[in-house]
């Protein structure tokens, strides 16, 4: 486990398992109420933490296998509501019971901290990114977080099956994730962060050159 982000409002903490998956536990200041974003496999550590916290939500970023592998271990005793891109929602290994629909951009309220959701298609149809931000936040010098699961990485953007997917996530991204402070911080489902304000500029560079038409699966903006 590591402390990402302590602050005024919130807390968010990672935990590595499965397939060198991120995890994350946001737990509102206040309320100590907190939201799980992705479950990979054997989420010992994250089960472990959120005992501590009064479990809300769980949200999950796609239905790759390798994010929510862990989803019945943390949800064990607990039935939490669990929110998933509706195109991804067949994944779910109980695909009717505890679905939310996350797909509308709607807020989501853990305690005194909103979760904004944003349907980012591309990466898979129901691709979902979850942004952390509240005015009280910004007005504090607190930088804003961005869930991205598996649409945005340092470097570059998600895996992508075709040409045609890949054009997705740009758009996706173009419309939702690069519009963000460029203060946010960018929180993928692996490997290390990024901020929007870097993204930008690998984006910008990327865009400047011209864009292989048969161009898909591991792409880097480099
Ligand atoms: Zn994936």
């Amino acid at each position: 486990m590591s402390i990402v982000f302590t602050g005024k409002f919130w807390s968010i903490q990672r935990f590595v398992s499965g397939y060198s998956n991120n995890a994350f536990l946001i737990t509102c200041a206040r309320t100590n109420n907190s939201v799980v974003v992705d479950t990979p496999a054997n989420p010992i550590e994250l089960i472990q933490a959120r005992k501590k916290t009064n479990p809300t939500f769980i949200l999950i970023t796609h239905g790759h296998q390798d994010h929510i592998e862990g989803l019945n271990d943390v949800n064990g005793d607990s039935d939490s509501l669990v929110g998933i891109g509706q195109d991804d929602r067949p994944s779910l290994p109980i695909p009717n019971t505890f679905g939310i629909d996350v797909s509308t951009n709607q807020n989501l309220n853990i305690g005194d901290i909103s979760i904004r959701a944003m349907a980012t298609p591309g990466h898979t149809p129901g691709s979902t990114c979850y942004i952390l931000e509240s005015t009280e936040s910004i007005a504090a010098g607190e930088p804003s977080h961005v869930f991205t699961g598996d649409t945005l990485f340092p470097g570059g953007p998600g895996k992508s099956s075709s040409h045609k997917a890949l054009k997705k996530i740009f758009e996706s991204l173009e419309t939702h994730i690069f519009t963000l402070p460029e203060s946010t911080v960018v929180l993928p489902g692996h490997g290390e962060f990024t901020t929007i304000a870097k993204s930008n500029r690998e984006y910008a560079a990327f865009t400047s050159r011209p864009l292989d038409p048969t161009l898909s699966g591991d792409v880097t903006w480099a």
